[in-house]
């Protein structure tokens, strides 16, 4: 079977901030992808791009056949028209015009007009009570349902979702989930970009960005994870001590089963054994630097905010670490006022929320 979307080494440049940095992959029609991965990481850019919203600065993106960076103006109006179906976290509804008239906007761009259908297609996502509303007269998740059903009055091959539920509460989330569930089963292909493993979990594969990157996804349990985990922070330290790193310091650090660990790391890309010397690839810099920001935003919050005596600040942070997602990451660095080092006194790598970033 041919791949419905194929992407080749995609890479998009803002000045000198590299958004995405050759990513490849490809999709099957009829397949579920959630594309996860922190704030800043490239989804939105990568799902721009496929949908002809932006371009890239080198690399492919086919759609459905179509080489999306070959087409003029009216040709990726057309292709947006006839092939993609947008649902945006901010519903991007024309505001004087009714859900109905919102829904058959879509429909005029394709071709022509048939209020029955429109009408159907808003039935079908809860809203036939609804239909003469204007967007300031619906809640956001309803607001949310008129854009559903509004990306898929064309009958599109591809839905393209950036965080879908991002703007809405629980049970809202709840029913844009639910007809997300019901398109998957009817054969549609949907690109989501979501924060929520929950979410993600629904999907039948994920996609991993992290700094433009794509990360491999491997289904690992938690103990190993951190394991793996405690092995680069310990090289992100050594970096830091101008220590080499090697497996026996690593043995004597307390990393059990150091060298099985570090073949594994290898094995994912994130690190090269070179003797017994061991080096951190790009990658793994970028996943190491992550970790340690994290366990000492943990330690800073710990003490500052929760008055957590130092003696015992060390292992809660080690579980608190493995809880914080990327999203809170920001948001208790926010919080803290984006302080500079941790309450030993080390660095804690600046993110994409600091202001000395
Ligand atoms: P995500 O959706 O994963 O949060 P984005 O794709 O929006 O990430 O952004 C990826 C990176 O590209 C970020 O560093 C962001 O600041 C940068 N970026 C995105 N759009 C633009 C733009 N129009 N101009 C400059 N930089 C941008
Ligand atoms: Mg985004």
């Amino acid at each position: 079977m041919a791949a419905l979307v194929q992407i080749e080494n995609l890479r998009k440049e803002f000045g000198n901030v590299r958004a995405l940095d050759g990513v490849s992959f490809q999709v099957n029609a009829g397949e579920w992808i959630a594309i996860m991965g922190p704030s800043g990481s490239g989804k939105t850019t990568l799902i721009n791009i496929l949908g002809g919203l932006d371009t890239a600065t080198s690399g492919q993106a086919i759609v459905d056949g179509v080489d999306v960076a070959r087409l003029d103006e009216a040709g990726l109006t057309r292709f947006r028209a006839e092939k993609i179906g947008f649902v945006f976290q901010q519903f991007h509804l024309v505001p004087y015009l009714t859900a109905l008239e919102n829904v058959m906007l879509a429909q005029y761009f394709h071709s022509t007009t048939d209020e029955a259908e429109a009408r159907e297609a808003l039935r079908r996502v809860g809203l036939g009570e609804r239909i003469e509303h204007l967007p300031a007269q619906l809640s956001g998740g309803e607001q949310q349902r008129v854009a559903v059903a509004r990306a898929l009055i064309n009958h599109p091959k591809l839905i393209l979702a950036d965080e879908p539920t991002g703007n809405l509460d629980e049970a809202n989330a709840e029913t844009v989930t639910r007809l997300l569930r019901e398109l998957h089963a009817e054969g549609h292909t949907i690109l989501m970009v979501t924060h929520a493993p929950s979410m993600g979990q629904l999907a039948d594969r994920r996609i991993e960005l992290a700094h433009g990157h794509l990360m491999q996804i491997v289904e690992m349990s938690a103990e190993e994870e951190e394991r793996l985990d405690h092995l680069l922070e310990q090289m992100w330290i050594f970096g830091e001590e101008g220590v080499t790193p090697e497996l026996a310091r690593m043995r004597q650090s307390g990393i059990h089963d150091a060298a099985g660990t570090a073949a594994r790391l290898r094995d994912l890309g994130l690190l090269e054994l070179r003797g017994s010397e061991v080096t951190l690839t790009e990658r793994g810099v970028h996943r190491a630097r992550d970790i340690v920001r994290r366990r000492r935003l943990a330690e800073r919050l710990l003490t500052d905010t929760f008055s957590i005596a130092d003696t015992e600040t060390d292992s809660h942070a080690c579980k608190f670490e493995h809880i914080i997602s990327p999203e809170l990451d920001q948001r208790i660095c926010s919080f803290l006022g984006h302080p500079k080092s941790c309450p030993h006194g080390n660095p804690i790598p600046p993110g994409h929320c600091c202001p000395h970033a």
